[in-house]
């Protein structure tokens, strides 16, 4: 066993400079992709990339119905705890993320978690709309006050937290 015969293949050899980190293929600079765990072949980039997408277009639908009557719940469910939407906000997002992971079985892509953040604001969209209807209303009654636009910055407020708490818990990415 010892006496392996094989042909080993030194470690430098002058005319390969790089070395695809993941299939071990020698490549030349201009074939080398500069990732973030260190140079490969555009094959195993695009591999990869495939890797990373792993969603089915029936991911989006449910992905989608989903995450806008989560939102819309959440949404409910701070129109009556006013302040505190503040709290319940990330939380609702957490939960859309959530509820949404075990919809397409862990299935991801970059697509399907943005177009998730654009359904937390659509299912926030209602009450948001009535809350900016209800302080336009009372300030074209005269009657508007500070409490006319909280249900509305409420509202605002749930959007803003909750969609990229949603987006960033789906990701996986840390937030900016
Ligand atoms: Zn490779």
């Amino acid at each position: 066993m010892e006496n392996s015969t094989e042909p080993k293949i030194t470690p430098e050899e002058p005319e390969i400079t790089l070395r695809c980190n993941k299939c071990d293929r020698p490549i030349t600079p201009s074939e080398a992709v500069l990732t973030p765990t260190g140079y490969r072949c555009k094959d195993c980039v695009n591999q990869q990339q495939k890797v990373f997408d792993t969603s089915k277009p029936l991911d989006y639908v449910w992905a989608f119905i989903a995450a806008v009557v989560i939102s819309f719940l959440g949404s409910l469910l701070g129109f009556f705890i006013g302040f505190y939407i503040f709290l319940l906000a990330p939380a609702a997002g957490v939960a859309v993320a959530e509820v949404v992971r075990l919809i397409v079985r862990k299935r991801r892509s970059t697509k399907l978690f943005k177009l998730v953040r654009i359904a937390v604001v659509v299912g926030a969209l209602p009450l948001f709309l009535i809350g900016l209807l209800n302080a336009i209303v009372t300030l074209g009654e005269g009657t508007f006050t500070l409490y006319s636009v909280l249900p509305f910055a409420y509202q605002m407020l749930y959007i803003i937290l909750a969609a990229p708490s949603a987006y960033y818990r789906l990701s996986g990415r840390r937030r900016p």
